[in-house]
């Protein structure tokens, strides 16, 4: 705890905040890109720290949440079928899909296994010849290498009993996606230091060169993250738009590059549908050619399942950031986590499940 507890010290928040109050003279919109992140800020009541110049809007970057419905029903529709073990990480398995979700399936007798790591999966895979072992790939950058490694570990192995249904998104895109959005108000970014402790922070500057918007890497305990804001405050109020890095003791600019090149090697870009929000174009990955027959969608043939989003649910607006979770007329009323009906009040790291359980019913 040791090395927590000084990143969450009490006075050193209050003099951050204090700091922040002092050179904020104009309203300012910054988005936390990461669910980490918003669930860190709503918790800690780092939001309520600040100025009232200083807006934090909640980003899509809960990789649970933006998972599209479709590929939540192709998941339903795979682990269903006989014979398949259907792995995934545990908060995957209440995550609504169109009439079910994996919980359902599992307890009309599918054999849905939650596993701690891909390599599980591909374990399982060797220990069950006879079976088909699927894995649900989710997530962004940072959990691609673990992914990749996987896939690439299964063919090293010979293992014709393994794939993967995946559904990767990326950062860069989805920020160049929320500034060219209608009614977009968003003046800085901090981007998520897991991301870009895999993927380092080049990519970021011609963002912020193009849409003339300061970003600023944090990580996710609450004095990381009034750091970046105070250093996002800074350069909006001199005029600057410039990529910073506020978590140099995990994220360097080029990032971990072996990691890097497996994902290279395994995944290729994709236009990727984002739940809620729709295709933001080379958004995602899928398998690249050389590992197209681990390619769970191709293998079961269920890349045609289309899905619909319950009429209610405007979780499309909380993760673009023109709506608070208690905005929305359903919060706390037909949608709560025992009834989610969408996936930003499943997920553990999703806006309006953060906003329910620290219980911000009510206000900004
Ligand atoms: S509160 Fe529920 S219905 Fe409303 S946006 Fe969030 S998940 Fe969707």
């Amino acid at each position: 705890m040791k090395h927590l507890a000084e990143y969450r010290d009490a006075d050193t928040a209050r003099r951050l905040a204090a700091e922040i109050g002092r050179i904020a003279t104009r309203p300012w919109a910054i988005m936390e890109v990461c669910g980490g992140q918003t669930h860190s800020i709503i918790r800690n009541g780092v939001d309520q720290l600040l100025p009232p110049e200083v807006e934090l809007i909640h980003g899509p970057g809960c990789p649970v949440c933006v998972t599209p419905l479709e590929t939540i029903d192709r998941g339903l529709a795979v682990a269903a079928k006989p014979g398949v073990i259907f792995c995934s990480f545990g908060d995957m398995l209440r995550v609504p899909g169109s009439r079910e979700n994996l919980f359902t399936v599992k307890g009309r007798g599918a054999d849905v296994r939650v596993v701690y790591s891909p390599l599980d999966a591909v374990k399982l895979a060797r220990e069950n010849p006879g079976r088909e072992v699927v894995f649900l790939a989710i997530g962004f950058e940072t959990t691609a290498p673990a992914n990749a490694m996987a896939v690439k570990l299964a063919k090293q192995q010979g293992l014709t009993n393994f794939s993967m249904l995946v559904s990767h998104v990326l950062v860069p895109p989805a920020i160049e996606a929320i500034m060219r959005s209608p009614g977009n108000r968003v003046n800085a970014f901090l981007a998520a230091g897991h991301v870009c402790s895999v993927m380092g922070t080049w990519q970021y500057p011609p963002l912020a060169e193009r849409f003339r918007v300061p970003i600023v890497v944090t990580g996710f305990e609450p004095l990381d993250l009034l750091e970046g804001i105070r250093r996002t405050v800074a350069q909006l109020q001199e005029g600057r738009h410039s990529v910073e890095n506020a978590y140099a003791r995990v994220v360097s600019e080029r990032g971990n590059e072996p990691a890097q090149t497996v994902i290279a090697e395994v995944f290729e870009p994709v236009d990727r549908a984002w739940r809620g929000i729709g295709v933001i174009p080379g958004s995602g990955w899928r398998l690249s050619e050389a590992y197209r027959d681990f390619d769970a969608e191709v293998r079961f043939a269920v890349g045609d399942v289309t899905a619909e989003e319950s009429p209610l649910c405007r979780s499309g607006e909380v993760l673009r950031g023109t709506l608070k979770p208690n905005q929305c007329p359903a919060f706390g009323k037909e949608c709560t986590p025992r009834t989610p009906l969408g996936a930003t009040m499943v997920s553990s790291e999703g806006a309006c499940a953060a906003y329910f359980h620290f219980g911000r019913f009510a206000g900004p």
